[in-house]
C-alpha cells in the first residue's frame, strides 16, 4: 500500500471506530452508556467487577493469597533488574478482551481510559520518578499497528504528572511473541532485543525511571530493559503495566474470585 493511502485508509478507520465506539458516550467494557457515576470511561457495573490487585507480590505485584510471606515463587528464584513491579489489573477475561481490542483492534482511543487507570494506580504509589518512558516495540511493527500502546500511556503519565517522557530504548530485533514461550525460553527471546538510545546517555544517569508496559507475564521483558537502562547508569527503574498475567497463580485466583462473587451474591 502507497503510504498517502495507507495515511488516507488509516484517517478513514479512525473516523469509522470513532462513530462505531464513540468515546467518552459508551463503557469500553461493555458498550453500555455512560453516566456521571462512570469513572474513566468504564460504567458503574463494570467497575465493580474490574480485576483490581489487592494482595500482591511486594517485589513484582502478582497476585497473591494473604497467607504467603510477601514474595511470590517467581521472584524467589529470578533476580529481576527493577526494583519494583505493580500492575493495576489482573490479566483476566475481562481484561484481556479490552486489551486485545487496543492493542489489535486498531482502536488507539482506548490509550487514555486505560491510561487514566494507569495514573490513578500511580498518584498513590509512594514512587518520585525523573523519567517515563516506555517499553519499545520493533519499528516495523509500531509502523504497521500504527502506535506503540505502552508508549501512548506512559505519554499520558507524564503528561499528567508533568515528568519528562523519553523514548529511552529502542527494539533493535523482532523477536517472536512472548505469549507461548516459557520462562527460561523468554529470557533468551529478549536478549539482545532492546538497546539504549545513547542520545540520552547525559539525561538519564543517577535518575529514576518509570517504565511501563501494557502486561507483565514473567518480568523478562521488563527486566531486560530494566538492566540496559540500569547499565546505562540510570539509578533505580520501576515498572508498572497495565495488567499482571496471572501464570501459576491462574488457579487460586479463579478460586478466590469464585468465593468473592458468592459472598456478594
Ligand atoms: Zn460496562
Ligand atoms: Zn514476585
Amino acid at each position: 500500500m502507497k503510504i498517502e493511502t495507507k495515511q488516507k485508509w488509516d484517517e478513514w478507520k479512525e473516523k469509522l471506530l470513532d462513530v462505531l465506539y464513540p468515546r467518552h458516550i459508551k463503557c469500553i467494557f461493555c458498550g453500555e452508556e455512560l453516566n456521571e457515576k462512570s469513572i474513566n470511561d468504564t460504567c458503574e457495573k463494570c467497575f465493580n467487577e474490574l480485576p483490581f490487585l489487592h494482595h500482591v507480590c511486594k517485589r513484582c505485584g502478582a497476585p497473591i493469597r494473604d497467607n504467603n510471606d510477601g514474595v511470590c515463587l517467581n521472584c524467589k528464584e529470578n533476580n529481576f533488574d527493577f526494583s519494583l513491579a505493580r500492575s493495576v489489573f489482573a490479566y483476566d477475561e475481562m481484561i484481556v478482551k479490552v486489551v486485545h481490542k487496543y492493542k489489535y483492534g486498531g482502536m488507539k482511543f482506548l490509550y487514555e481510559p486505560l491510561g487514566d487507570f494507569l495514573c490513578d494506580y500511580f498518584s498513590t504509589w509512594d514512587i518520585a520518578p525523573d523519567i517515563v518512558t516506555a517499553v519499545p516495540l520493533y519499528k516495523a511493527k509500531e509502523k504497521s499497528r500504527g502506535y506503540n500502546q505502552s508508549k501512548l500511556m506512559a505519554k499520558l503519565i507524564a503528561k499528567k504528572f508533568s515528568i519528562p517522557y523519553y523514548d529511552l530504548c529502542v527494539k533493535v530485533k523482532d523477536n517472536v511473541s512472548q505469549t507461548e514461550l516459557d520462562l527460561k525460553k523468554r529470557k533468551q527471546n529478549v536478549k539482545d532485543v532492546y538497546e539504549f538510545d545513547t542520545k540520552y546517555r547525559s539525561i538519564i544517569k543517577d535518575k529514576t525511571i518509570l517504565l511501563i508496559d501494557d502486561v507483565y507475564t514473567t518480568g523478562s521483558t521488563s527486566s531486560e530493559v530494566s538492566r540496559i537502562l540500569k547499565h546505562a547508569k540510570a539509578k533505580e527503574i520501576y515498572v508498572l503495566t497495565l495488567a499482571h498475567g496471572l501464570g501459576d497463580n491462574k488457579l487460586e485466583y479463579d478460586k478466590d474470585k469464585k468465593e468473592k462473587t458468592l459472598k456478594n451474591n
